[in-house]
């Protein structure tokens, strides 16, 4: 039977974001259910009481080492409820310097790994002796092929590390992975799929299922790319047509024939849009965003697909004339 992991996600500050990084595929500062402050003792309590397994993880959401020295208290407060249940604890972090301050209270630290956070290993890693270290690196959001082709200099970067890499698919990905092609075969380096974080509990504001709060990007893309009624534009075609060269986009951008699309949008994957420009002028502008940690989504709704083609194809998008779709072609612009 699958036992789902459990994780508590914390933001010790009390408004806005507790991290000092600013990644590009971070999307959880922007999501509705990020607790502001730490959770209740009780919810703490609650949710370990729920846990199958034998040890617990406490990540971000924003960095669970933000400000040691403000926060101390309340990530201490939560460990030593998770001690009473008789769990291990693994702490994710990017916050280096302050690791060793958990030695003798949790039993492993996972470094989420940055090229500074690589450049500070060597300056602290005699600090840590007593603890188990894991080291974890997000990968970029390539498709599969191309991630098999870097194998190699992930396995030179764990041998260089010393312990065990967690490899973690990109939770923004819109290419399939195959666990066992991504495999290097080595113990050392472990893969960690998409699947296992949606199937997985939160502690954010209230429990939470995974599926419920990042968003899984693989089906938007399906049902956009095979909508009759959806043109997609801007980043994520480049992204599509060369996915080494434009390894991130930033939002999703649409062009829609038909409100419909925007329902599909609202009903299945929890976005909730905006109109941005004022009523009765035409095309109609939406921005969305979903309660679930993903993309914002940009939709430009036109009354036909010839209006499709001339928004994408004049002189505004001089770089950028490219648009995907799946409709017929009724008439050429
Ligand atoms: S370090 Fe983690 S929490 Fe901070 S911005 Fe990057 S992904 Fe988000």
């Amino acid at each position: 039977m699958h036992k789902p992991n459990h994780t508590i996600i914390v933001n010790w500050k009390k408004r806005g974001f507790g991290c000092e990084k600013n990644c590009t595929y971070c999307n959880w500062r922007s999501s509705p259910h990020l607790p502001n402050g730490a959770q209740e003792q009780d919810a703490v309590s609650n949710f370990i009481a729920q846990c199958p397994k034998s040890f617990i993880t406490i990540s971000g959401g924003a960095d669970p080492l933000y400000k040691i020295e403000e926060n101390r208290a309340a990530l201490l407060m939560m460990i030593d409820t998770i001690k009473t249940h008789g769990l291990n604890m693994r702490v994710i972090t990017r916050e280096i310097a302050s690791i060793a301050s958990l030695k003798g209270r949790v039993q492993q630290v996972s470094i989420s790994l940055d090229s500074d956070v690589m450049n500070q290993i060597e300056r602290h890693r005699a600090d840590w002796r007593g603890l188990e270290i894991e080291y974890s690196l997000v990968l970029p959001p390539l498709p599969q092929t191309t991630l098999h082709q870097l194998m190699p200099q992930y396995a030179q970067l764990q041998h260089k590390l010393g312990g065990r890499l967690l490899l973690r698919e990109n939770l923004n990905s819109i290419h399939p992975i195959d666990p066992h092609e991504i495999s290097s075969g080595q113990r050392s380096i472990g893969f960690v799929p998409n699947k296992l974080c949606l199937e997985s509990r939160y502690l954010l504001k209230q429990p939470f299922w995974g599926h419920e709060i990042i968003q899984d990007m693989g089906p938007i893309m399906i049902y956009l790319m095979s909508s009759p009624s959806a043109y997609i534009f801007g980043g994520v075609v480049n992204h599509l047509l060369a996915p080494e060269v434009h390894p991130e986009f930033q939002d999703i951008d649409l062009i829609v024939t038909h409100d419909s699309v925007l329902d599909m949008l609202e009903k299945n994957f929890a976005y909730q849009f905006r109109r941005v420009n004022p009523i009765g002028t035409h095309p109609r502008y939406y921005i969305g965003n979903s309660t679930r940690a993903g993309k914002p989504i940009q939709i430009v709704r036109v009354k036909t697909q010839e209006e499709a083609f001339r928004f994408v194809f004049n002189a505004q998008y001089d770089v950028d004339r490219v648009l995907y779709g799946n409709a017929p072609i009724f008439r050429a612009c």
